[in-house]
């Protein structure tokens, strides 16, 4: 038995069509499954199919706001129809809005709360039927250094990922006993349009980024396949609820 083998298996990449998710769904893809690429941006998630159909496997294209719980809804019942069922759901979309927080109104407050973890409720919610009919289940949160530490910039973005880790342990326990293992990874720094926008407001974070980064580079987005694929196969069969960094040793360094 292939213990990564994802082949029959249909997985959600939320905000897969760049950045982490499009790293995470080129790993899964290669693993064996089919993916439903959900975006707002319907060119950049139809090049990102594509790309996942050229590795050999099933690809879907949804344009769905994360944060609209009926078109979530709506989401997950097209994935189903048209790929034939549901395994696996990557809650990755995210945003930040960089101000310190006297300066963020409470509309941005709710946009980062909104998009970053009720998102990940909404759809955990909207796919559970599915997997407990399925009689088995991974949901791969995305959480964040700032899941651990925080910055002036980050009230919002830092509250909504450490909210992520006691959100998935939430699932976890709740859903143990459907074989549906939820886990949390932590990306370190990683090159994708958000830390681009980051360095440009902040242009001491890239030397700061490589000088805390024990191994001494940014992350780029083939550096999250590995744990895309451990956290969705059957490796990881006895791992819920945990949150485990993928950072080049960043929080594990002073
Ligand atoms: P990107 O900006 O490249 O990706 C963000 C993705 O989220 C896009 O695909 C975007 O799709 C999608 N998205 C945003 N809002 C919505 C929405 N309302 N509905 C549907 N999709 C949405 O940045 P990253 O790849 O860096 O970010 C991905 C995740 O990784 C985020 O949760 C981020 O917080 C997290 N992260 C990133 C780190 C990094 O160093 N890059 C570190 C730690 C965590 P579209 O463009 O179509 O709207």
């Amino acid at each position: 038995m292939d213990l990564f083998d994802l082949s029959g298996k249909v997985a959600v990449v939320t905000g897969g069509n760049g950045g982490i998710g499009l790293g995470m769904a080129r790993g899964l893809a290669r693993a064996g499954a089919a993916i439903a690429i959900v975006g707002r941006n319907l060119q950049k998630t139809k090049q990102a199919v594509a790309e996942i159909e050229a590795l050999g496997t099933q690809a879907q294209a949804i344009t769905t706001d994360v944060t609209d719980s009926s078109a979530v809804d709506a989401m997950v019942a097209e994935v189903v129809a048209t790929l034939g069922g549901l395994h696996i759901l990557v809650n990755n979309a995210g945003i930040n809005i960089r101000k310190r927080p006297e300066e963020l109104s409470e509309s941005e407050w709710h946009e980062v709360l909104d998009t970053n973890l009720t998102s990940a409720f909404l759809c955990s919610k909207a796919c559970y039927p599915e997997m407990k009919k399925a009689g088995s289940g991974k949901i791969l949160n995305n959480g964040s250094m700032t899941s651990l530490f925080a910055s002036p910039w980050t009230s919002a973005y830092a509250s909504s990922k450490g909210g992520m880790v006691q959100f998935t342990k939430g699932l976890a326990t709740a859903w143990a006993p459907d074989n549906i293992q939820v886990n949390c990874f932590l990306p370190g720094w990683i090159n994708t349009d958000l830390t681009i926008r980051a360095r440009e407001q902040l242009p001491e974070l890239h030397q700061h980024v490589l000088n805390r980064t024990p191994a001494d580079r940014w992350g780029e987005i083939d550096d999250m396949s590995g744990i895309a694929v451990f956290l969705a196969s059957s490796a990881s069969d006895f791992i819920t609820g945990t949150a485990i960094p993928v950072d080049g040793g960043f929080s594990a360094s002073i």
